[in-house]
């Protein structure tokens, strides 16, 4: 995806990380300096009895290694991946503290509602504390067969350390004959009890887990000691029976990204995907792991594949991109101090290029389909009236909230997908640059190898500064990447970048076909896209998701949340839309809508006369393709 403040050589030394991160200016030393009580010979213990995780509610028992007197613990709040304050405070309940047997009074901080205080008394070494972790509000992470267990969401621990230096020693009590899977290393198990080797608080959190009643792994990479897998975990036992065509599209994603930055981060790598329309789409990037969360369908329906076909892959780029390289301001010492999301134009921004990559050079999407897709991309930032007042900075800077905002008039405030889905442009854009000046010499592909070196490291972090960025781009090709990246991030940018098209050997047209992933979107999501024409997009039922600002429909006064009941008098159907729409080139005359809202009904008419209008990229004559050369496989297979 979908935390504190620290200075870079802080971190550099801190981290023990490879390389130099460039200061970035003055920011407050980070509140990671306290002693250690819970070491690696003295660990935090925590018993995660998931045996109820079926029924939404888990139990965690830990015993914190403690100090006599004034002793404060702490809930995760920042979490990594998600990139803002979401630990989910409101699902702790029934918290319980005790010290040798005997309840120990605690009270919550009345600023930092995440700190718990208590006075350790004189001769005691750790106290226990226990509390009930609810599952599901307001996210779904369990159904009555499957269970996404987050360590953060189940855990305390000690105030102000650094989270290298913390031990925790963890266990978990699974329902009764569930599998599971998770990057940890199993070192005991008796009957549903596993028990997990003591590992870094950064690590254990690193480590998610899934388990579930109907669960199927698949080996989809071995090189040596190093595995990569793929973990799935179903609603209903039917829907692991992936085709065998989508299986070996997947086989092809660790050789497809070892070939794009000629580096291994990871030892053993699982994909972890939970099956279910209970839970909510998601993905979570780990260093050795990711937790990805889809449609009960997702792995058997190929349209699922063409529509969202890069939820494993941006998830296993973020390995190298995110996990290993990491903005300087992004990283820290523990979950307690703030992230800075700034530089996720970078972070996320080219991951959502390179995840989509990766997706169509492995075969997971057709290659042939990438222009379509990019056309699909293009006109949707092409027409955000927001981006006339916002740059992408600071939709990357107010990242944490803007990841929590709702649909309505998205297009007017721009939203934390901006970021995601212009990157792609951008970085396609930087492709492009280098591609050309380099006369097919070098690519991104050559940059992403010079970001991920050495070759070899296991699961460490090493930060990067803009000015980082910029310099390795200057490596590959000599160019004025500060001034590129100062016109389309930094300042506002009236227009998404559109030389990459050009460069590409590709234009943007707009015409009656229907765009194909437009298409796809809108039967697996029961949307109707009038995006262009009538300048609307419809949920279920006729529901207006959006309007788009000065479009025929909002000139007419349609909003997010009307309903359409009826077209030209008609009953509101898909078909009698479509019927209305191709007439009006004919007969000139405004469609007249009926529409509901909160009651109330009323009649809109609204002057289009243009037909349907789809994005499309048609080539441009007698110059080379550079779409196909990028998205073609890059591994032998
Ligand atoms: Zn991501």
């Amino acid at each position: 995806m979908k935390s504190q403040l620290i200075r870079a050589a802080f971190a550099a030394v801190m981290l023990g990380l490879c390389g130099a991160a460039s200061a970035g200016g003055l920011i407050p030393e980070p509140n990671a300096n306290a002693v250690v009580y819970a070491t690696k010979a003295n660990p935090e213990t925590l018993v995660l009895d998931a045996s109820t995780a079926g029924r939404g509610f888990m139990t965690s028992t830990m015993d914190i290694p403690v100090v006599p007197g004034p002793f404060t613990f702490v809930y995760p709040e920042w979490i990594p991946g998600e990139h803002g304050p979401t630990g989910p405070l409101a699902d702790v309940s029934q918290l319980r503290v005790s010290a040798d047997g005997r309840p120990l009074a605690w009270r919550r901080d009345k600023v930092d509602m995440y700190a718990f205080h208590v006075e350790v008394p004189q001769g005691i070494s750790s106290i226990k504390v226990r509390f009930t972790v609810l599952l599901n509000s307001p996210d779904v992470m369990s159904t009555p067969n499957i269970a996404v267990v987050n360590w953060n969401r189940a855990l305390f621990y000690q105030n102000d350390i650094n989270y290298h230096d913390y031990y925790i020693k963890a266990s978990i009590i699974l329902p009764a004959g569930w599998g599971y899977a998770t990057a940890l290393s199993a070192v005991h198990r008796t009957g549903d009890r596993i028990d997990f080797a003591e590992v870094p608080l950064t690590k254990l959190v690193d480590s998610p887990l899934d388990c579930g009643r109907y669960f199927r792994q698949v080996l989809l990479w071995q090189h040596g000691d190093a595995h990569q897998w793929l973990d799935m975990f179903a609603d209903a036992p039917q829907d692991l029976d992936v085709p065998a065509k989508i299986l070996a599209a997947y086989k092809n994603m660790a050789p497809e990204a070892l070939a794009l930055y000629g580096s291994r981060h990871w030892n053993n790598y699982h994909s972890l995907l939970t099956l279910s329309n209970k839970i909510g789409y998601q993905g979570i990037e780990h260093h050795q792991s990711s937790d990805d969360r889809a449609p009960a369908d997702y792995m058997i329906k190929p349209k699922w594949q063409m529509v969202s076909g890069d939820l494993l892959t941006h998830e296993f780029s973020h390995s190298w991109n995110g996990k290993y390289r990491r903005p300087w301001d992004l990283t820290t010492l523990n979950y307690q101090i703030p992230q800075r999301t700034d530089l996720l134009w970078v972070y996320e921004g080219m991951n959502q290029y390179l995840g989509d990559l990766l997706s169509f050079r492995a075969g997971i999407r057709a290659p042939g389909q990438y222009p379509q897709y990019l056309a699909m991309i293009y006109s949707q930032m092409a027409t955000e009236p927001g981006r006339t007042t916002e740059p992408l900075i600071d939709l990357t800077t107010a990242a944490p909230y803007l990841y929590q905002a709702s649909g309505q008039y998205s297009s007017i405030r721009r939203t934390a997908g901006d970021f995601y889905t212009e990157g792609e442009l951008l970085w396609l854009d930087v492709d492009t640059i280098i591609r050309t000046r380099t006369h097919g010499r070098h690519s991104l592909d050559t940059f992403l190898h010079l970001y991920s070196q050495p070759k070899l490291t296991g699961p460490i972090t090493k930060t990067y500064t803009r000015a980082d960025i910029e310099k390795l781009l200057n490596e590959v090709a000599p160019y004025d990447w500060h001034a590129f990246f100062q016109r389309h991030v930094y300042e506002v940018a009236k227009r998404p970048p559109s030389g990459e098209l050009r460069r590409a050997g590709w234009r943007l047209v707009y015409s009656a076909q229907p765009n194909p992933f437009i298409k796809a979107r809108d039967k697996l999501k029961h949307m109707h896209y009038q995006w262009l024409s009538y300048g609307f997009n419809l949920g279920r039922h006729g529901r207006l998701l959006d309007v788009r600002e000065g479009s025929p429909a909002w000139q007419a006064g349609m909003m997010p949340g009307m309903k359409i009941e009826a077209v030209n008098g008609q009953r509101y159907r898909r078909s009698v839309l479509k019927y209305a729409l191709v007439s009006t080139e004919q007969t000139h005359q405004p469609t007249v809508f009926i529409v509901a809202k909160d009651r109330w009904f009323q009649t809109i008419s609204v002057s289009y006369f243009g037909g349907p209008r789809y994005p499309h990229l048609v080539r441009i004559p007698g110059t080379p393709n550079l779409l196909a050369r990028i998205m073609a496989p890059h591994a032998r297979h």
